[in-house]
């Protein structure tokens, strides 16, 4: 599977996709409506806010071509590292250091392949309901439920085990420093 910006001057490849993702996921977090507000791509939202990302493992992402377009954005000093293009000012994913978890934009899987996602099936979890739109259709938990949990739990204790946040091509060797020095947004 490949990913990349909305331009294609940014494309990275996951190793194993779709063996590890825990699926389709969306939140509706006030941090995550504030970023693509702060960088004006509120487009990428669906109509009641949020955000769908497709997670990974840091380990399996491999970058092939871009590497220079990479921004990195934080929504505070202590926080998730938000990472974008400077070419098309694209969205691709967030991340923390050392934690095993890459939440990849679904835009970044279907810009160049609109298909992509299809044999995900359905989103899974929807949370933080309380910051949502109103008049979803569907529904979407207050925070984070018990169910929601179950859905990502797995994969997080499963990457934990296996190191799969190491070797993650957005932070240095240390594990910790962003490869871009981190923008916040204010
Ligand atoms: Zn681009
Ligand atoms: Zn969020």
């Amino acid at each position: 599977m490949k990913i990349s910006c909305d331009c294609g001057a940014f494309i990275a490849r996951l190793r194993s996709f779709p063996k590890n993702t825990p699926g389709r996921l969306v939140c509706y977090c006030n941090d995550c409506q504030t970023y693509v507000e702060k960088i004006k791509r509120t487009d990428i939202l669906d109509p009641y806010g949020g955000s769908e990302v497709i997670p990974a493992y840091p380990k399996e992402i491999e970058i092939l071509q871009g590497l220079d377009t990479l921004k990195c954005y934080l929504l505070s000093e202590e926080g998730t590292y938000r990472w974008a293009t400077s070419c098309c000012n694209s969205p691709i994913l967030n991340t923390k250091p050392g934690f095993p978890w890459a939440g990849i934009f679904h835009t970044a899987y279907t810009n160049q392949n609109p298909t992509a996602l299809s044999e995900l099936g359905k989103i899974k979890s929807r949370i933080y309901g309380k910051y949502a739109l109103a008049g979803a259709p569907f529904k979407i938990s207050e925070e984070i439920a018990f169910r929601d949990k179950l859905v990502v739990i797995p994969f997080i204790i499963k990457g934990k085990l296996l190191r799969m946040d190491k070797d993650s091509p957005f932070f240095c060797a240390d594990n910790a420093t962003p490869i871009v020095k981190p923008e916040v947004l204010r």
